[in-house]
């Protein structure tokens, strides 16, 4: 482990976005938590080390792992060919996909319907490449969407909230925190239920530093999803 070098051998820092439910959020006791932290933990106490959770901005985590501030990320991060460039990612853990939200009297109902439209995104996430139009993630909604107009958010939860307050038409956004975000302002929002998206999958991203850590991580998560762990803690988080 790169910790060693450090002195704390026992300690393995991961940064995480604790805005993102059912995967990361701020517990009932202030401290993150969710499937992801649970996950984690576990992946730890398997590996023998401490798990440091390192709360911050989404679109800071590949940074502070290039700077060394963090040895991992578990974040509902896609496992993605640019972000490989500046970090390892771990063997997948989660199939998520993309879903649209939409005010509930909104006449959007398939994906060429978001063309020319105002959408809101968390910045620096897989929803925001689609509504953004970039080519390699024309596959998800079989379209690349056309002048779109991107509102960038730090939270997914604000660019729910400017949907509310009618400022965008839509939200594209991964499908368990949509479903969050749907039940949680049924009255005013709803999930388009015609607009299909293809899979992404969820990875544990890893400092290209360190190898070892890399196949340690690899090795817990095998042993977890062999030993009934890992469905134990989906079944506690995420809502089948
Ligand atoms: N899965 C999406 C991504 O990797 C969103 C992750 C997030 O917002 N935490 O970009």
């Amino acid at each position: 482990l790169a910790a060693c070098d450090s002195g704390k051998s026992n300690v393995l820092k991961i940064g995480t976005n604790a805005e993102f439910p059912p995967f990361e959020y701020i517990g009932d006791d202030g401290n993150p938590d969710g499937f992801d932290i649970a996950l984690m933990k576990a992946i730890g106490e398997q590996m023998g080390v401490e798990i440091q959770i390192e709360n911050m901005e989404f679109k800071s985590l590949i940074g502070a792992i290039e700077s060394g501030n963090i040895q991992g990320i578990i974040a509902a991060m896609t496992v993605d060919d640019e972000r490989k460039k500046s970090v390892n990612f771990s063997d997948g853990y989660y199939e998520a996909h993309q879903m649209v939200l939409v005010r509930k009297d909104s006449d959007i109902t398939k994906a060429e319907d978001l063309n020319g439209k105002k959408i809101a995104v968390q910045e620096g996430t897989t929803g925001d490449f689609v509504a953004s139009g970039d080519p390699d993630w024309e596959y998800i909604l079989g379209t690349s969407l056309q002048n779109t107009e991107v509102s960038r958010m730090k939270k997914g939860l604000d660019a729910v909230i400017e949907l509310k307050n009618g400022r965008v038409d839509a939200v594209i956004i991964d499908s368990n925190p949509a479903q969050v975000f749907a039940k949680e302002n049924a009255d005013d929002i709803k999930i388009v239920e015609g607009i299909q998206s293809e899979t992404e999958t969820y990875a544990i991203a890893v400092t290209k530093e360190d190898e070892d850590l890399l196949n340690k991580i690899n090795a817990a998560l095998k042993t977890l999803k062999e030993n009934g762990k890992y469905d134990e803690i989906l079944k506690q988080y995420i809502e089948q």
